[in-house]
């Protein structure tokens, strides 16, 4: 794929995004270029911004008992309004994260501010069950908890807000959300003008809320607050495994490090093509990105040369040593510990620093690695995609699975044979299954089905809705309407 190419579907993306109701922020829709540094106005303070976790505590517990006896369509009102804000402040938030964060691309940001907007189901995912019979009428409805403790990462951080902001007031909750410190200012000013936006659609004040100073204590003090009654985490090992350590109810979506399979049978240039897609989108820092692909050996020089003809720049061993020794640094116990300064930036960045010049533009670095490698075995979340030549689909299979490492997250197959599709997916046993697709269609972005930018998965909860956060409560009356 070269330049014009990339850009032309870039601007389809765009243009897609932008129709009905929305508007952007002004000359939004006429550049994608990356925003030139400035600095970032720091708002320390605003609507929904506290001292202490204790005061946003108090605050959205105050603002769950407004919301709670309120109507329906005023939820629907207050989602409303978080959908239009999302969409008319996509590009000056996705400037915001990428010069806070300095992870990602502009285009992606983009995508992903519009794709949580719009896609994210709001109060008609709640639905009800209901009996009627002899004995009279039976009903399950759908309640909130109260107030969510809600950790998000440095990743998605204004997406995850509205993702889950939209989820969990949907479903009747408030929320106080602990942003990763790295992503602290965006996620404010997102905050502030949330708040002002939940309120002039007749909400009540901090239905979310955070801290001044986002911390690891400060999340801490959240998850054993006696006002929390429900953890949500989307992030790392080390935020899910502390939450799990509170006794309470935790909904946690945990890493990932999904792999694909390209199998003999595989339209080729389509799989390069979704993989380039999925694998590139953000800088790979999704956790759902395809991390590594396992290709069987006879197509394995097909590949290749097709990733190289759809513009991606291929890696000698040479320069992959080079590259693993810039990405990854020695842990305590000599283990391979991720290089943070490279996580989500661009491609021609990772290859600046192995003394490589490449366009801004080129989305992917790959070349061919062994399936023990760090970048294989590791959720490295940097556009470089080592590729495994694998002797049969049997062994792909296997040391696709090696790789996933029983994260239960993602996993993605590219093949015409039902059987192989049928063996991957049911021993994968993850969360996401995409076949012959890039990973973004299993969050329907291209795909069918909903969005979500919470993935449950140690936990079971799978792609998140509005009803996940909810309590079923039933509700029976003995002997009448059962009308029939
Ligand atoms: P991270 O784990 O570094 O941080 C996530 C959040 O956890 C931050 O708010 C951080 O402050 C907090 N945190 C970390 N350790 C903590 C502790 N001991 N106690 C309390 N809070 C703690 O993650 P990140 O780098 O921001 O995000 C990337 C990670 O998140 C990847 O592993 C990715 O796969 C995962 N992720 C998962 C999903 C999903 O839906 N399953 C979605 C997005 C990201």
């Amino acid at each position: 794929m070269d330049e014009t190419q990339i850009r032309g579907i870039v601007e389809q993306v765009l243009k897609k995004m932008m129709q009905g109701e929305i508007k952007l922020a002004p000359g939004a829709a006429q550049s994608i270029e990356p925003p030139a540094p400035k600095p970032a106005a720091a708002v320390v303070r605003g609507r929904g911004i506290f001292e202490t976790v204790d005061q946003a505590v108090k605050a959205s517990e105050e603002a769950f008992r407004a919301l709670n006896s309120s109507t329906l369509e005023q939820r629907a009102a207050i989602i409303a309004a978080i959908r239009k804000w999302g969409k008319e402040n996509a590009r000056e938030i996705a400037e915001r994260t990428i010069r806070e964060t300095g992870m990602g691309r502009i285009e992606d940001k983009l995508n992903k501010m519009f794709s949580s907007s719009e896609r994210t189901p709001g109060i008609e995912d709640l639905g009800i069950r209901a009996w009627s019979g002899d004995y009279g009428l039976t009903t399950e409805e759908m309640a909130p908890y109260g107030v969510i403790a809600a950790v998000t990462p440095s990743t998605h951080p204004v997406p995850t807000l509205i993702n889950n902001a939209i989820s969990m007031i949907a479903a009747g909750n408030a929320v106080v959300f602990a942003p990763h410190p790295a992503s602290k200012n965006v996620f404010k000013y997102a905050i502030d003008l949330l708040n002002d936006a939940i309120m002039k659609a007749g909400g009540p004040e901090n239905l979310i809320a955070t801290v001044v100073e986002p911390a690891i204590e400060a999340t801490q003090e959240l998850f054993h607050h006696p006002g929390t009654r429900l953890l949500v985490v989307t992030g790392g090992p080390g935020v899910v495994k502390a939450a799990m350590q509170v006794p309470k109810k935790v909904i946690a979506a945990g890493p990932g490090n999904p792999p694909v399979v390209v199998d003999e049978t595989a339209d080729i240039r389509q799989a390069a093509s979704d993989i380039i897609e999925g694998g590139s989108f953000d800088n790979n820092i999704l956790c759902i990105g395809e991390k590594e692909v396992f290709v069987v050996g006879s197509v394995f020089d097909l590949f290749m040369r097709e990733m190289t003809l759809q513009g991606m720049t291929l890696l000698d061993p040479r320069q992959i040593e080079a590259l693993t020794k810039e990405a990854f640094l020695s842990g305590k116990g000599g283990e391979p510990l991720l290089n943070r300064e490279l996580v989500g930036r661009n491609a021609s960045v990772l290859a600046e620093r192995i003394g490589l010049k490449i366009s801004d533009d080129v989305r992917l670095l790959f070349g061919e690695t062994g399936p023990d490698h760090p970048f294989v075995m590791e959720e490295q979340m940097m556009p470089f995609i080592p590729i495994v030549r694998a002797p049969d689909v049997k062994r792909a299979i296997d040391l696709a699975l090696a790789a996933e490492g029983q994260r239960y997250h993602t996993a993605l197959i590219h093949s015409r044979n039902i059987a192989n599709m049928h063996e991957m997916a049911r021993r994968s046993n993850t969360t996401i299954f995409v076949k012959n697709g890039s990973c973004l269609a299993g969050l329907g972005i291209g795909g069918e089905g909903t969005l979500s930018f919470t993935i449950a998965t140690p936990t079971g909860e799978g792609v998140t809705t509005a009803r996940t956060f909810t309590r079923c409560r039933r509700c029976t009356l003995k002997r009448y309407f059962h009308i029939v």
